[in-house]
């Protein structure tokens, strides 16, 4: 009876995390596996739309740790896996390593029903994604976020591509993947520092739709060093992880390709973000940059009159508490301004911001001149100490 009891408990935990989330699309909808852990993967593979042959697409980071077990998995439920590592970090996002893979799917005979199967951050199903895309005009994509910051963001709403010097993302395309497979415990080996990173956009969920998740937050005590590892939230984790996946759907849905303005808003933060990525690059990181753009936008709000003080004293505290950058003395302030034009809001050559009204709501399409954001740069730049 005890063994049925500690078994039977057993299950009700492991159905409590694991939740099976429906992205509804007009053409191709697809599920997110939610909290399913790795081992449950092969299952997913075995209807007839997929065939035998899988790329792994992984860095060099990541491969160590969960390569081996994945492929053992894939070659469990019938396929054929060959893996393709690339070197970690954004400089792997660039055309060159696309016609490279591309290449590589040529060389080991992928077809139309073969999976490119990508295991590791945003980089990497970024780049898988767009490759998914256009070799032989779409196959099976899957992407495994084994970062915060792509189980929360970069894996889920169709966003594919790689970057150009002039800027972030500039080549790319819509392209939903087969499903999306989240398990939480991949985040057990990620450094703190991009830990933070995925708190970065958890916050800017909560600032742009849901007061309540601005409040967890908030509640959420941090004291001492490295507290900020799977370990110490994995209690918290999944709620946030599962909250931020639910806005981000449900605002894809609204509008799927960014035609309708209603996209724009998961954009808070990332108007003055992507400069400060891109003028500081490789120093900042996107999330480090998105804080900075997150403080820096409220501050915006608030000079525009659009909301109160505390929204801004609030974003920004609750920026600090969890390590993320609020101010930049070294910030380039002329070179920030320079690439803002490939903003891929800016419309006639006008910058457009996506402001914050109080916290959940956001107004997007807001018209700013240069020269205003040049003084919010500047309040950025002198804020070091508060
Ligand atoms: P993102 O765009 O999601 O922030 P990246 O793809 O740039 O992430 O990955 C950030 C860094 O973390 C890279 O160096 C990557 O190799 C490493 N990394 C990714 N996932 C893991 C993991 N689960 N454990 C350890 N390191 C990881
Ligand atoms: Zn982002």
């Amino acid at each position: 009876m005890a063994k049925f009891l500690i078994g039977h408990y057993c299950f009700l935990i492991y159905n409590l995390i694991m939740k099976k989330i429906r992205v509804s699309l007009s053409e191709k909808g697809y599920f997110i596996y939610m909290g399913y852990p790795l081992e449950k993967l092969g299952h997913m593979l075995t209807e007839n739309r997929y065939g035998k042959k899988v790329m792994l697409l992984t860095d060099t980071n990541v491969f160590p740790f969960y390569g081996n077990m994945v492929k053992k998995i894939l070659v469990k439920s019938g396929k054929d896996v060959f893996d393709v590592l690339v070197k970690p970090g954004e400089q792997s996002k660039n055309l060159r390593k696309v016609c490279e893979v591309i290449e590589n799917c040529a060389r080991n005979k992928m077809s139309r029903d073969s999976i490119l199967l990508t295991l590791g951050g945003g980089v990497i199903s970024d780049l898988g994604g767009f490759i998914s895309s256009i070799y032989m005009r779409g196959i099976n994509y899957i992407p495994v976020p084994t970062t915060l910051l792509a189980q929360v963001d970069a894996s889920i709403g169709g966003k594919t591509g790689v970057n150009l010097p002039f800027g972030k993302n500039l080549v790319g395309s819509f392209y939903q993947p087969s499903f999306v497979y989240v398990d939480f415990n991949l985040l057990s080996t990620l450094p703190e520092k991009e830990i933070k990173q995925g708190f970065s956009e958890i916050i800017k969920y909560g600032i742009i739709k849901s007061k309540k998740l601005f409040g967890i937050l908030s509640s959420i005590h941090i004291s001492g060093e490295k507290v900020l590892m799977y370990n110490q939230l994995k209690e918290i984790l999944p709620t946030l992880i599962e909250k931020s996946i639910m806005i981000k759907k449900t605002v894809v849905e609204k509008d799927e390709k960014e035609t309708k303005g209603l996209r724009e808003i998961l954009n808070f933060g990332h108007t003055l973000g992507h400069a400060i990525e891109i003028s500081h690059f490789p120093e900042m990181t996107h999330g480090d940059s998105v804080a900075l753009g997150m403080v820096g936008e409220s501050y915006l709000s608030y000079k525009l009159g659009l909301c109160k003080k505390e929204v801004y004293t609030s974003i920004k505290e609750l920026v600090k508490k969890f390590g993320l950058p609020f101010s930049y003395s070294q910030i380039k302030i002329k070179k920030c301004i320079g690439t803002l034009i490939y903003d891929k809001k800016v419309k006639d050559g006008k910058i457009r911001f996506v402001l914050v009204k109080r916290i959940g709501c956001v107004k997007s399409g807001v018209v700013v001149e240069k020269v205003q954001v040049e003084k919010i740069l500047r309040e950025i730049q002198k804020d070091e100490k508060t």
